[in-house]
């Protein structure tokens, strides 16, 4: 028995964009929304994601395509005009055209602690449905993930899919690889299905419609150097991975910290800021703790420490910040990044010991 699709494109689809940052968990969502629809749903379905290195911090977009059931999906290309769009952070909207195609009859889902006023003028958003949903906390405080809330979310906004199904394919999917965070994932399913703002916006002249357009990266398969291998040491290290992370970051505790550089050599953003210094009396570099403007928050760095110089820690816990991080000597003011974009280079001094 299949459901009814509230509305449809000339095409005869129900379209769903997801605007994420790798590591936020949207392209299994957009798997999973796409399970849903050919198992549980009785409709047709597909899904295909787009991304650059899959590295955690950069830019995911997944596209999910319905129809009945006996309809040929004979279509792969992006969700240009989509009936649902997901933003599973909100401040992707600052570079990246995350709005392009919204019209009168879609429904934006943005993962925001905000109130949807603040929310549409952030986005600029033209006009249709804005539920706004707190899904970093939720998941936080259910030990899930934000893709899990918004799971619930999408299927509250679309009108057809019920929370007894999308619980169904996730106790399907991941449940079975992961059956001890299935209470958890469950728990931010259903939250995310009831605790929501909503309002719904006019096209009151405030804000223009986005035409959709695709992104154009400066380094493709033709000329990307060597086969598309990036030939300069650290050429990420300008990028601001502050909305890649999902509530934690690491927490350094100076006076337990023996300097020994394992979290420098684990961290796979150079987040570790060591100066010349002194250590025990000798003249030493000197760790001075994380620059949390690049640091994902993958917390791996809290993992390899040896003497708990580092410990895992609430981002949004203010005491935290005030106590531990606001008092460090960071560096992040004195540091001069050159903005060089995503798909740029830095010109670093080992790129120049190269002689690239
Ligand atoms: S959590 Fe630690 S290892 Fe991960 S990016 Fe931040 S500083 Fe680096
Ligand atoms: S791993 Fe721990 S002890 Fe070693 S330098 Fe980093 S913070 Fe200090």
């Amino acid at each position: 028995m299949s459901v009814q699709l509230p509305k449809t494109n000339k095409y005869g689809f129900y379209e769903i964009r997801l605007e994420s940052i790798g590591g936020l968990g949207a392209n299994l969502s957009g798997k999973i929304l796409g399970e849903l629809g050919v198992l549980k749903l009785g409709l047709n379905s597909s899904n295909f994601a787009s991304y650059g290195s899959e590295k955690r911090g950069t830019p995911v977009k997944s596209y999910v395509r319905y129809c009945k059931a006996d309809q040929e999906i004979n279509i792969n290309s992006p969700v240009e005009r989509p009936h649902i769009l997901g933003i599973f952070h909100e401040r992707l909207s600052g570079k990246i055209p995350v709005m392009a195609g919204v019209g009168e009859d879609s429904v934006v889902i943005v993962n925001t602690s905000k109130d949807p006023d603040t929310v549409r003028d952030n986005l600029k958003m033209y006009a249709g449905k804005l539920i706004c949903i707190d899904a970093l906390k939720i998941s936080i405080e259910e030990k899930t993930r934000t893709n899990m809330v918004m799971l619930g979310a999408i299927a509250k906004a679309s009108g057809f899919i019920s929370l007894e199904k999308m619980e169904e394919v996730v106790k399907d999917t991941i449940g079975k690889k992961y059956p001890a965070a299935l209470e958890g994932n469950l728990a931010g399913v259903r939250r995310g299905y009831a605790e929501f703002q909503e309002k719904e916006y006019k096209a009151d002249g405030q804000y223009e419609y986005q035409d959709y357009k695709e992104d154009k990266r400066e380094w493709g398969w033709d000329n990307a150097p060597i086969g598309g291998i990036n030939p300069v040491p650290g050429s990420t290290v300008d990028n601001d991975l502050t909305a890649s992370r999902e509530g934690y970051v690491p927490i350094f505790h100076k006076d337990k910290c023996i300097n020994c550089g394992l979290c420098d050599s684990t961290c796979p953003d150079m987040v570790y800021q060591f100066v010349p210094g002194e250590f025990r009396g000798k003249p030493a570099m000197v760790n001075i703790g994380p620059d949390y403007h690049h640091c994902k928050g993958c917390l791996r760095c809290v993992e390899i420490c040896p003497v708990k110089a580092l410990t895992e820690g609430l981002e949004r816990d203010e005491d935290i910040w005030s106590t531990h991080v606001r008092n460090q000597d960071l560096i992040v003011d004195k540091m001069e990044f050159e903005d060089a974009g995503a798909s740029s280079i830095v010109t670093t001094e080992s790129e120049e010991s190269l002689d690239i």
